[in-house]
């Protein structure tokens, strides 16, 4: 029998998301069903969160186990879990603690709160230092920090006042973020490449200029890795194909391959600036979602996925640039890493968009101007071909 949830939907939730054409009912590797029992190829991966695809068997096995055993304790006593994967984030992100949330957005209210204790500690005042410096396209997440520190339109209309302390410079433009520090400035935060402003990477000069100034200024180089983090550039962290360390990371989306995961690695240089009664998460890193995450580490380093990533992200990316060469009236030019990529559009791509999902591509509209393509990790060689072919085929007829 088919649940009627068209209606239930409609009725029931909330109407902040514009109104989805499909129901997802199932999902199994890179391939998600519809309630009709189309089945699609899914390179959204929910955005950039199932990083192992649909129900990996070892994600599945470690997660029942974990229900099973002790799902939540609360932060007021240890748990294994957490420990072993702060020491497994550390083994990437370099000598340093980390903290655990259940999203984005908090794990960057910890980097803008971090921003402000490092500028009360060098200043000696509070609110004397607390500037952070964004830039203009970035995307932080839809809290009241998250919202300042992401200067459009379409993110703060309807919200203001915004918190203040924000200060906007131009990605890949090393001066314009020069120009805005003084006095005040604490900290720069920065996506190594923008997610939801249409895959734009920064440039390894321009990420290693803001270390420089950081250095010079006494600032913080906060990175949000949220959505470019956890491998799917083929790096762990999208900064280290830049030769640069952050003195924080916000991490998020694919951390857990599905199940709501943050964290916020911080070097040791400053991880004590936290003091016991300044930060608090009531879900942050329990059993059941640190099983989960531990999961997807243990799968990477078991199936060497980085690596696969940056073998098989080269010939689909020469793939995806002859399709961008056969339709140039349609398409613009290929941007990003590994499996973190979108197709530049000339125009609005959400008409082709659409058609591709007809066709059985799920993808992600980004920036206004962009498709974006985010295959699981796990994804076949084969099933990167097709979607080149559903492309072609979608586009030729479009065109
Ligand atoms: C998605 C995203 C966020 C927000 O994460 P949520 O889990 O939705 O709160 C923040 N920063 C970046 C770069 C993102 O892509």
């Amino acid at each position: 029998m088919k649940i009627n949830s068209e209606n239930l939907y409609d009725q029931y939730s909330l109407t902040n998301y514009g109104k989805a054409p499909i129901t997802l009912v199932r999902g199994e590797g890179s391939r998600a069903w519809d309630d009709t029992g189309k089945d699609y190829l899914d390179f959204s991966t929910g955005i950039a969160v199932t990083s192992l695809g649909h129900s990996h068997p070892v994600w599945v096995r470690r997660v029942q186990d974990q229900a099973a055993t002790l799902v939540h304790c609360s932060n007021l006593w240890r748990n294994p879990n957490q420990a072993r994967l702060a020491a497994k984030i550390a083994e990437y992100a370099g000598p340093g603690k980390v903290f655990f949330c259940n999203s984005g957005l908090e794990a960057n209210e910890v980097l803008l709160k971090l921003a402000r204790l490092h500028g009360r500690e060098k200043s000696g005042a509070e609110a004397k230092q607390f500037h952070v410096l964004t830039a203009y396209e970035a995307f932080h997440g839809r809290g009241f920090g998250g919202m300042a520190a992401t200067p459009q339109e379409k993110i703060q209309g309807g919200f203001r006042p915004m918190l203040d302390g924000f200060k906007h410079g131009v990605l890949n433009d090393i001066d314009s973020f020069a120009k805005l520090i003084d006095e005040q400035t604490a900290a720069i935060l920065i996506e190594p490449i923008q997610g939801e402003g249409g895959i734009q990477p920064c440039t390894r000069e321009f990420l290693r200029g803001i270390r420089e100034l950081c250095d010079r200024h006494g600032l913080l180089f906060l990175a949000d890795e949220v959505q470019c983090g956890l491998g799917r550039t083929g790096q762990f962290f999208a900064f280290e194909h830049a030769g640069v360390r952050p003195d924080g990371i916000a991490m998020a989306k694919g951390l857990g391959g599905g199940f709501p995961i943050g964290a916020v690695w911080i070097d040791q240089t400053y991880a004590s600036l936290f003091q016991p009664g300044s930060h608090g998460c009531t879900f942050g890193g329990s059993p059941l979602a640190c099983a989960a995450s531990l999961a997807v580490f243990e799968v990477m380093e078991k199936e060497n996925l980085l690596h696969r990533i940056r073998e098989l992200s080269a010939s689909w990316h020469l793939s995806l640039q002859s399709l961008v060469e056969k339709y140039p009236a349609l398409l613009k030019e290929v941007r990003g890493r590994g499996f973190l990529v979108a197709l530049g559009a000339q125009d609005d791509p959400s008409p082709i968009i659409g058609k591709l999902l007809e066709a059985g591509l799920i993808t992600v509209p980004a920036g206004g101007n962009a498709i974006r393509l985010l295959p699981p990790y796990t994804v076949k060689e084969e099933e990167l071909q097709e979607s080149v072919d559903i492309l072609d085929a979608v586009l030729g007829e479009y065109e």
